[in-house]
């Protein structure tokens, strides 16, 4: 008998081949198999007389196969099935490529529902290779509304249905109710079988919607459960005591006070470090706000106490640009500062390790290579991760399974809405960097169309002149042929930008590139060694080029606001007044405000609030970039409202039983347990 946990090769027509397409899919399980949402559906519900149907028309008829299907050959090789398909309206041609099954499948006289794209020439009507299902047979991809699956090589829409289909039938009587009945009734969800059946075959949009909206909340409920579930477990973890030190020594070593946000996220975590259990804290603050001084600050207090800090980075370019902000803030002091990159030879690794082992380090900053495993630290208080978004739970928690349970300290430049902090962050403890250093200059911002092109390379030319560097961003690598009107590619653009200025240097970085090649052109750049860089957005979370002026963000109508946000932000982080210009030839009404936004603000948490409201929290959700596991809610489109019910209802059943121990509670703490091992093996 077949259960929830058993292997997709269990399903008829899906052998090995198939499976292991299925499994880049990542299902697995037919339990996986159900809970794989169509990506979206074909409404082939009403059949259309063959008359009306209009030219180009995707549309389902139902039929009479008018004359006995024949055989023609068109040249070597190539065979077609044709005949002719009436109803009551009028008549179609049909024909067949490659499918010479069809002409024994069908005769003549047969009543026949077909699906395809209608074509007209005068006012003959033909259709090409229609999916057709006889009538009285069970409706499958005609006469209803008809799931549409993302697929992989090896699958087709059709092996999929059957599979999900056949899915279905065997386990859907042992789906697990995960809701609890009391949740379930006061949001007015459907039950889970009632929900998995329609979400892949609803009976009509009604279902649908009711199917969609359950599963849902269901995800993003389990979610909050798991992140509530970390945040309890984590109250019972010891920390180190930290005394408070005496905050001004440090502060007054500085050539600018510290901001009031920076005094205030420093002295929440110093309450978290004094309090007996381990800070788990994120700083979340725009970028240029300052956070590298909070870590700074909490350093140099672990090295007062006599515990060493870890300060991790995303790319080895950060780590070396920390490492030297660090280690001129620390010098004063006289701290310990070393570095632990993938790039250090092996020997200047190995001198590292021993000083980590022996304590004779105070801060160590580097990459991922910091928690490989055979490094060792001993006295590890405070662990200090830059970028957030670019690691996940699982990490976060991995780091703190390095010896004693050290403080974490988590900063992120992605300024998030508030409701989606509570769920992205659900495990944390916040501080919000709300205020700027003084004296900083706002980024001019301006959208403009193609018309614009001929002032802009003019003000290019003009900033170089002046000394200045220029920022180049396009949504893609290469020339994509598939999309309707050609994007902006990074290579292409550069090729044309170098013709445009043969005078001046310009180079090409993108996300396709080995991370040294890329980090080599980022160092060029940023040693001024270069004029125009052009990119995709791998310089999103990047370097510090304070000379670098203006931001060109090409089809800027393809980005997100708090992405064109972080954009933004690489520049004006000097002394020069500095740009931005989103180009876009889109000029929809909707791109039009979404892109006025980003010159009426600078406000970070403003435009992400935006970005929200218009884009709604699916494509938080489908970006991997948040560390959460895969959540399906982007492709089902979550709306914000069932993400704050889905988070208030999680928060009152934790309190009621925040273990989870409640018998009706179990299906839901097995999903909640099953969450964050699932995916952990994709992190390192
Ligand atoms: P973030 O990491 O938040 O993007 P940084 O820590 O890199 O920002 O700081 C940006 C710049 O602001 C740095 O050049 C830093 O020296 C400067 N800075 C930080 N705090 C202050 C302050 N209180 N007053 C003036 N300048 C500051
Ligand atoms: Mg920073």
């Amino acid at each position: 008998m077949a259960d929830l946990n058993t292997d997709v090769r269990y399903i008829k027509g899906i052998g090995e081949k198939k499976a292991q397409a299925l499994n880049k899919l990542g299902v697995f399980s037919l339990y996986d198999l159900v809970s794989f949402f169509p990506r979206k559906y074909e409404d082939r519900s009403s059949y259309k007389p063959i008359a009306l149907a209009l030219d180009g028309e995707s549309v389902c008829i139902r039929a009479l196969v008018a004359d006995t299907p024949r055989l023609v050959r068109v040249r070597r090789g190539m065979e077609l099935v044709k005949f002719r398909a009436v109803d009551e309206s009028g008549s179609v041609d049909i024909t067949y490529f490659n499918q010479n099954y069809v002409k024994d499948n069908l005769s003549r006289g047969d009543s026949v529902c077909f699906y395809g794209k209608m074509e007209l020439s005068g006012s003959r009507r033909s259709m090409v290779n229609p999916v057709y299902e006889k009538e009285g047979a069970e409706r499958g991809v005609t006469g209803r509304i008809v799931p549409i699956y993302r697929l992989a090589a090896g699958l087709n829409q059709r092996t999929m249905l059957q599979a999900v289909r056949q899915g279905l039938d065997a386990c859907v009587e042992k789906l697990p109710e995960a809701l609890p009945e009391s949740v379930r009734e006061r949001m007015q969800l459907v039950q889970a079988r009632y929900a998995y059946e329609n979400i892949h075959f609803p009976a009509d949009f009604g279902a649908l919607e009711l199917a969609r909206r359950r599963l849902i909340f269901e995800e993003l409920f389990v979610l909050s459960c798991a992140l509530g579930d970390m945040r309890r477990k984590r109250v019972n973890d010891n920390g180190l005591v930290i005394a408070r030190p005496e905050m001004e020594d440090f502060w007054g070593s500085l050539p600018f006070p510290p901001t009031g946000a920076q005094r205030r996220a420093v002295s929440q975590a110093l309450d978290d470090m004094g309090s007996g259990r381990a800070m788990s804290r994120l700083v979340q603050g725009d970028v240029g706000s300052g956070k590298t001084l909070v870590a700074a600050a909490l350093i140099w207090a672990m090295a007062r106490a006599g515990y060493l800090s870890a300060f991790m980075a995303p790319t080895e370019i950060l780590a070396e640009q920390h490492f030297s902000t660090l280690s001129s803030m620390l010098a004063p002091f006289s701290l310990r500062v070393g570095k632990l990159t993938g790039s250090m030879t092996a020997k200047e690794k190995r001198l590292v390790k021993a000083q980590l082992a022996a304590h004779e380090l105070d801060l160590v900053v580097g990459t991922h290579a910091l928690f490989s495993e055979d490094v060792s630290y001993s006295d590890l208080g405070l662990v200090v991760t830059d970028e957030q978004h670019r690691f996940g739970v699982e990490q976060r928690s991995a780091l703190i399974g390095k010896g004693q349970r050290p403080h974490v300290l988590v900063m992120s430049a992605t300024p998030i809405p508030r409701t989606l902090a509570l769920i992205l962050y659900g495990d944390l403890d916040v501080s919000i960097i709300d205020e700027m250093p003084p004296g900083r200059q706002k980024v001019d911002t301006f959208a403009v169309d193609e018309s614009y092109r001929a002032r802009l390379n003019g003000f290019i030319r003009k900033l170089v002149g002046e000394g200045r560097q220029v920022f180049v961003v396009c949504p893609m690598v290469e020339e994509n042929e598939e999309l309707p009107k050609p994007l902006k590619s990074a290579e292409e653009h550069t090729r044309e930008l170098q013709q445009t200025f043969p005078e001046l240097r310009v180079a090409c970085v993108h996300g396709k590139m080995k991370p040294k090649d890329k980090d080599a052109v980022m160092a060029a750049f940023a040693a001024g060694e270069t004029d125009i860089l052009v990119a995709t957005t791998v310089i999103e979370v990047g370097v510090d080029v304070p000379n670098a002026a203006l931001m060109v963000v090409e089809n800027a109508e393809r980005f997100g606001l708090s992405q064109l946000h972080q954009l933004r932000g690489r520049v004006g982080r000097g002394q020069f007044k500095s740009w931005c210009i989103l180009v876009s030839d889109n000029d929809s009404p909707e791109a039009r405000s979404r892109l006025d936004i980003m010159h009426q603000t600078n406000d970070g948490f403003r435009i992400s609030e935006e970005d929200l409201r218009l884009r709604g929290p699916g494509d938080f959700f489908g970006s991997r970039q948040h560390g959460l596991p895969e959540m399906h809610v982007a492709d089902l489109g979550a709306d914000v409202n069932v993400l704050q019910q889905a988070q208030e209802e999680a928060t009152r059943l934790l309190a009621a039983d925040p273990e989870l121990r409640a018998p009706e509670n179990a299906a839901l703490r097995e999903r909640v347990e099953k969450l964050f091992t699932k995916n952990a093996a994709g992190f390192n």
